[in-house]
């Protein structure tokens, strides 16, 4: 699996003259955004995570890039005033440590080139299109089984031609080592050829490839005026239509991450899929813990497998205390029943924040006559919206040496949480929800000593047994049961594009849109069920309207038909129906739906009957 990538980014740009003399070629902008920002995006979007840039010209705009994205680190080539794009190969290739891709920085490319080469099963492989006019043209000789032989600028050079060279090519390390033995200078495409007398290096066409170098400034006239139209073009063209899920998950994805699951067929014990599992096990732990003492065990299943796990393996005889403000937490009491956790319920109200103090008596009082040994509560109730202050309950728990186990389905990757300062024991998670992953994956993060030493009383559950999980999976490398391979790596998208945006960004984000949608439901006479205060921002619960003539199925449906699915209520007492602001939504995202919901109950009002 590529995930590295390589940029050549130290060129002058002495042909664009005053153009290039003001910023590196990479940072010209096409379509609004700077070309480099945008082969940047484009390379995450399909799973690369390590960017180097080899830099000369102009570097400080390099380095302040660098410096705000986690992914891409920078190496200067010293003397890039009178060496060659070999030299900042050679220089930038030292930072690599596997196979990897390799752009030219001034290139506009439809990202179908990334798609070839990634795909393609050849390990060394030069990326050509068919003829561009674009002006400058690389032009490229291959043989009849496709090995690159020769490059010119001057076509009569050549006996035949293949295609142009478009600046995106594909190499092993071996390769790599090979090409920088016996070049220190020059260009980089005659150093690519002469490795190709003794190593297979071949070339891939793909004939109507939109690209465009930007070289002169009738090169950049035209990546304005016909590549870059042709691009929006295409990549629209293979867009996955989007609806809005305002559901509390699964939430809506990125394309990126919906695109993540095409791989092509792995088995899941081999070491390249144990080390992507490791991958992310990291990731998930490192968004609330430090992944060297904690870990994630993953188990396939969904949320409710992760809370199950949880209890299941981490309350030896106990007893258990749950709390119970909502339908999740009623859950947690089910599921301890259901295992046989002794266990007792402190109940409180599913709108109102909890009674720390009325549940530090209960904690105090124990159970049967024996203390308490765990806690377990659900951070953000989804029936709801309300937040409990898990902080609160944490601090309590450390002075009644009570382990604390948190439900966090729904508040996970989005509320900004550290375990340890929580004094969380173990938290349940999903990869469906604020991680904007695929369903199928729920994980149970914790201690590394904890897990290693968990062994659930006989008769818990076989399967959902996460000290047996966490052991075979450092032991072996691997999942103990056949994984969801596809879901594990939407996940790794997944992480990747949370990791860029940033969990406090990410709930910045999500409480943009709830604001949105508070704004939009006072403006129709609508209320929350719960506070303002108490609400988490990611779920919101909202009183049905008296209204004659209102049906929830109804405005489910007439939303639907308009790209936004909503939930209905879930409690038993109080009519009413969820709106969620997760997912890879914004703003502008609910002011749609504000308005599809006020239409309806315009037209409900006025006893319409379309809806
Ligand atoms: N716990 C909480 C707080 C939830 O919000 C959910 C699902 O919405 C679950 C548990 C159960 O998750 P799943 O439906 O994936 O089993
Ligand atoms: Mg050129
Ligand atoms: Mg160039």
């Amino acid at each position: 699996m590529i995930r590295t990538a390589v940029l050549l980014a130290a060129g002058m740009g002495t042909r664009l003259g005053t153009l290039g003399a003001r910023r590196p070629k990479g940072f010209l902008e096409v379509g609004g955004a700077a070309i480099v920002a945008r082969s940047l995006g484009r390379l995450f979007a399909h799973g690369i995570d390590r960017v180097v840039i080899g830099t000369g010209h102009l570097h400080a705009h390099y380095d302040a890039l660098a410096e705000r994205l986690p992914f891409v680190t920078c190496v200067r080539n010293e003397r890039f005033a009178t060496t060659g794009s070999m030299a900042t190969l050679a220089v930038a290739g030292d930072a690599v440590g596997g196979d990897f891709l390799l752009l030219e920085s001034d290139i506009l490319y439809d990202e179908l080139a990334l798609h070839v080469l990634l795909n393609d099963p050849r390990p060394n492989v030069v990326l050509l299109s068919g003829v561009t006019d674009g002006g400058d043209e690389v032009w490229v000789e291959a043989d009849a089984a496709g090995t690159i032989h020769a490059v010119s600028k001057r076509r009569a050079d050549l006996a035949s031609v293949s295609g142009e060279w478009v600046g995106i090519s594909k190499l092993s390390l071996a390769t790599y080592r090979a090409i920088c033995a016996a070049h220190a200078d020059g260009d980089y495409e005659h150093a690519i050829v002469a490795a190709a007398a003794t190593y297979a290096i071949r070339v891939r066409t793909v004939e109507d490839l939109a690209w465009g170098e930007i070289d002169d400034e009738a090169q950049l006239r035209r990546a304005r005026d016909v590549v870059w139209p042709r691009i929006v073009a295409r990549e629209s063209a293979r867009a996955i239509r989007r609806d809005v899920l305002l559901t509390p998950g699964p939430a809506t994805t990125t394309d990126s991450v919906k695109r993540a699951q095409l791989v092509p067929d792995l088995c899941p014990r081999e070491a390249e899929f144990g080390a992507v599992l490791r991958e992310v096990a990291d990731g998930c732990t490192a968004l609330v813990a430090d992944s060297r003492t904690h870990a994630a065990v993953l188990l396939g299943g969904s949320g409710t497998a992760a809370v199950e796990a949880m209890l299941a393996s981490a309350v030896g005889d106990g007893p258990l205390l749950v709390v119970d403000n909502g339908a999740y937490g009623a859950r947690m009491a089910a599921i301890a029943d259901g295992c046989g956790i002794p266990c007792a319920v402190f109940r409180s109200d599913a709108t109102t924040a909890l009674d720390l103090a009325a549940l530090e008596s209960a904690l105090r009082g124990g159970h049967d006559g024996r203390p308490f040994t765990h806690l377990a509560v659900v951070h953000h109730e989804t029936t709801t919206g309300l937040l409990n202050d898990v902080a609160a309950i944490g601090a309590r728990c450390r002075t009644h040496g009570v382990a604390l186990l948190v439900d966090g389905i729904s508040s996970y990757a989005a509320i900004p949480l550290d375990l340890a300062a929580a004094n969380v024991t173990c938290l349940a998670a999903s990869a469906n929800k604020n991680l904007q992953g695929m369903a199928g994956i729920a994980l149970v993060i914790g201690s590394r000593a904890l897990f290693a030493g968990l062994r659930p009383p006989r008769g818990r559950s076989f399967y959902l047994n996460l000290g047996e999980q966490y052991r075979f999976f450092e032991a072996e490398g691997q999942m103990r049961f056949t994984p969801p391979v596809q879901t594990v790596m939407a996940l790794r998208q997944a992480l990747l594009e949370i990791r860029l945006e940033g969990v406090a960004a990410r709930y910045a984000r999500y409480g943009a849109c709830w604001a949105t949608l508070l704004d939009g439901l006072a403006a129709l006479g609508l209320e929350t069920l719960v506070p303002r205060a108490l609400q988490s921002r990611l779920v919101t619960a909202i009183r049905e309207p008296d209204q004659a003539g209102y049906g929830f199925a109804a405005l489910h449906d007439h939303c639907r038909q308009r790209g936004y699915t909503i939930y209905p209520g879930k409690l038993a007492d109080r009519r009413s129906f969820r709106v969620a602001t997760i997912g890879a939504i914004t703003p502008d995202d609910i002011r749609g739906f504000v308005a599809a919901l006020g239409d309806y109950l315009r037209a409900a009002a006025m006893g319409r009957k379309e809806y």
